[in-house]
């Protein structure tokens, strides 16, 4: 049954809906939709309970808002005494020297996504199962809570039938980042049932798991399979939570996640795969200037939102670029980006397309993402080549650090290359940003027949 009510007052126009049910419409205005679905709202009418809204097939309609499910940007949150997968044993450890109101808060072992919360009263430990009812959570089943943290904030202020209140947190070590919490994917709407989801052929292998064509409910999709939980889980979630707040035509679209057994990260299916395969089997005979022009200018224009939004991709090269059906290039594989300037030792890079200051200092910054571009535009105008040919990657840094560039590939525009010049300046603040590339651009595609 529908909800009674929602609160829609901040419901804006291209605002993202998801439906709960199915909707056949009552009259000719009505949009009818079916469960799944996605629409965009169009605008609010003077009804508060409905809305204008149009379906992806660009059909425009009235639609009930007690139907549907705003989207929400999934945020990361500092939860330091969320230890994720441990046991009940582990916990326990964990808790010491046993002091009243010491906690932590666990995924259950007993109950598949649901919580536990292990608390120390009278050198004992408690573990309390937090159970999940329509998208909110519980211990008592009498007051419940949108999120994780709503509920440590109400427990730490009030025991309100606890053993104690919550005094001090167990923190968990190594938790710079913030984690993602499965829950903020279903309350923001995220969640899509696995039944809807249809698997075909094996399309790709990711670090984290195989990525898989499907269809969700007719729309071709792709389905990346997170293989190991307990290994990938926060990654791949922080993932999908980065591109919850991401729209951009040039950016691979989230659709949703399935949670359950076995996770999956739904985005929408790229038929031609990635730049660099494609600019590989194709070739100089298949592969036009225009078409260059053309991925150079959309893989530019996602990184000028990302870059508009502070947002570091870290991982910007030809292989993380697909390619639509219809030609369109769209920026994908947010596994590593994060909002903001931030350093981060111990991690592994793709030397080739880092900039050396990232190498050297771990200093990431939009500016790093503009040397990779230059990358990424060697790679586009020599057809998927593998950067520095013939020289050695470790010899790659010290040749770089010394004032080696690569040359022009065949046939490169002198434009083009100028700005890969510019990408690859070795001071960070010398590089253009990538709104004064796109215009560039924007201006050669222009001239570009
Ligand atoms: P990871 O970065 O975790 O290693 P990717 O997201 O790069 O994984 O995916 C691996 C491969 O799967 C890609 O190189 C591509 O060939 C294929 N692939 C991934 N996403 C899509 C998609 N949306 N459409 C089509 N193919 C995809
Ligand atoms: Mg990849």
């Amino acid at each position: 049954m529908p909800m009674d009510q929602v609160n829609t007052l901040t419901w804006k126009p291209n605002d993202e809906v998801v439906c709960q049910y199915d909707f056949p419409g009552r009259s000719r205005d009505d949009l009818p939709f079916r469960r799944g679905d996605l629409l965009v709202i169009v605008n609010p009418t003077s009804d508060p309970n409905w809305f204008r809204a149009r379906n992806s097939n660009g059909v425009e309609g009235m639609i009930p808002a007690n139907y549907v499910t705003l989207r929400r940007v999934v945020t990361l949150h500092a939860m330091p005494w969320f230890h994720g997968k441990i046991s009940r044993g582990e916990a326990e450890q964990l808790l010491q020297p046993r002091q009243d109101g010491l906690f932590l808060v666990r995924e259950s072992n007993n109950y598949p996504g649901d919580y536990t919360l292990c608390v120390c009263h009278e050198a004992k430990v408690e573990h309390y199962h937090i159970l999940i009812q329509n998208n909110r959570l519980t211990i008592d089943e009498e007051v419940y809570f949108k999120s994780l943290d709503e509920l440590v904030q109400h427990y730490t202020s009030n025991a309100d039938g606890l053993c104690t209140r919550l005094i001090r947190p167990v923190k968990k070590a190594g938790d710079s980042f913030g984690t993602v919490s499965i829950q903020d994917f279903r309350s923001g709407g995220w969640v899509i049932a696995r039944q809807d989801v249809e698997l075909g052929e094996l399309i790709g292998k990711g670090d984290f798991g195989d990525v898989y064509k499907g269809t969700y409910r007719g729309q071709p999709v792709a389905a990346k399979q997170l293989k190991d939980r307990e290994r990938g889980g926060q990654s791949f979630l922080q993932e999908a939570s980065v591109m919850t707040s991401l729209r951009h035509e040039n950016l691979v679209k989230l659709i949703g996640v399935v949670l359950g057994e076995t996770i999956f990260l739904v985005t929408e299916f790229m038929g031609k795969g990635s730049l660099v395969e494609y600019l590989r089997t194709r070739g100089r005979n298949v592969i036009t200037k225009k078409d260059q022009i053309n991925f150079a200018t959309d893989t530019c224009s996602a990184m000028n939102y990302l870059e508009s939004k502070s947002l570091v991709h870290r991982d910007l090269a030809a292989r993380n670029v697909l390619v639509h059906d219809d030609g369109t290039a769209k920026v994908s594989d947010f596994g590593l980006a994060k909002f903001g300037d931030f350093s981060l030792s111990s991690q592994r890079f793709p030397i080739k397309w880092t900039a050396p200051e990232s190498l050297r200092n771990n200093i990431f910054t939009n500016k790093s993402d503009m040397w990779s571009f230059g990358v990424l535009l060697w790679e586009t105008y020599s057809f998927g080549r593998v950067p520095y040919p013939r020289i050695p990657l470790a010899d790659v840094v010290m040749h770089v650090e010394r004032g080696y560039r690569m040359e022009a590939p065949e046939g490169c525009p002198a434009e083009i290359y100028s700005i890969m010049k510019q990408a690859w300046e070795i001071r960070p603040e010398a590089r253009p940003t990538f709104h004064e590339v796109l215009g560039r651009l924007d201006h050669l595609r222009s001239v570009t027949v």
